[in-house]
């Protein structure tokens, strides 16, 4: 309905269920049912959802990068007076779903324009919440990337990251992403494996990243679905941290050109350590040198 009150519209961002439909709240009911228009990835899916809850309203499809002049036009509608909702296919819209760029021209360029949150489910914060690991300090990285190397880089970027970590993972990919995540973070950093939260075969096991590739592997029926991996943080008192000895010749190469902060620096860059680890190997070095410490 063109909002003749206050002349602009608004552009709300609804959370929708992420499987179970009983989750849809009032106040996104109330909104879906109000809006001029509905902006969706899939306006199939979503077009199911609105069935259910007898909404009838025009839905139009919405893509982050190919669409830019669309986006203009859905904004300028705003200023126009009309309300406009966007969803994603489930869940909380922008995380990982598209959304992003309509926010961002919102915030920079079309600033009269409010937008209203309409909060519901997200999967990483439901699985989090769930998960058994600490919540304080989180970490939430999305996909890992499909190409085996940029996955790798990033999961080397992450090694020592001791907040805890939450994945999206796919059914077709998860066990090569879980290989990875052992090679990298070790076989035994703890795991939580949560998957179709809220539906039929909801299932969440918590173990060693090793258990956990062997319990899957048992029946690989528990791969299907959709997927959030919640990983512990790097535990500090995890002392053992190993140096390898190839971190060491390159440090100790470097330090023969550069200062020893210089030879540092580019060290940990090269090999995504932390720098204190090689401040303590030095430091070590330079009193009582431990070859213990070196793998
Ligand atoms: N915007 C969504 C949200 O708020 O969670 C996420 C969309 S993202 C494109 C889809 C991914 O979210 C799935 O591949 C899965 O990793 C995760 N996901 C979505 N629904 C889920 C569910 N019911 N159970 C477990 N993971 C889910």
């Amino acid at each position: 309905m063109k909002n003749n009150n206050f002349k602009l519209g608004n552009l709300y961002i609804v959370a929708t269920p992420i499987g179970n439909y009983n989750d849809i709240t009032k106040r996104a009911l109330i909104t879906l049912n109000k809006v001029d228009y509905i902006l969706a990835e899939d306006t199939r899916k979503i077009g199911i959802l609105l069935k259910n809850f007898n909404i009838k309203k025009k839905l139009y499809s919405y893509y982050e990068y190919n669409e830019k002049k669309k986006i203009k036009l859905f904004l300028e509608k705003i200023q126009q007076g009309y309300n406009i909702a966007l969803v994603s296919d489930a869940g909380t819209p922008l995380i990982n779903d598209p959304g992003y760029r309509i926010i961002q021209l919102c915030r920079t360029q079309y600033v009269n324009i409010k937008i209203i949150p309409i909060p519901g489910p997200c999967a990483a914060i439901l699985a989090l919440s769930i998960s058994g690991l600490p919540t304080n300090r989180f970490c939430y990285e999305g996909f890992l990337s499909k190409k085996k190397n940029k996955r790798i880089k990033r999961l080397h970027e992450l090694k020592l990251e001791n907040r805890t970590l939450i994945f999206y993972e796919s059914t077709h990919r998860v066990l090569k992403c879980l290989y990875d995540i052992k090679k990298i973070f070790g076989k035994d950093r703890y795991i939580v494996f949560i998957k179709e939260l809220t539906k039929k075969w909801e299932n969440i096991y918590g173990n060693s990243i090793s258990n956990l590739i062997r319990w899957l592997k048992l029946d690989l029926n528990r791969l299907k679905g959709e997927i959030v991996l919640v990983i512990s943080g790097y535990k500090s008192s995890n002392n053992n941290y190993k140096i390898s000895s190839k971190v060491i010749r390159t440090f100790l190469e470097l330090k023969k050109e550069l200062s020893t902060k210089k030879a540092i620096k580019i060290t940990s860059d090269i090999f995504s350590i932390k720098k204190n680890l090689l401040y303590k190997f030095y430091i070590k070095k330079n009193t009582n040198y431990d070859s213990n410490n070196v793998e």
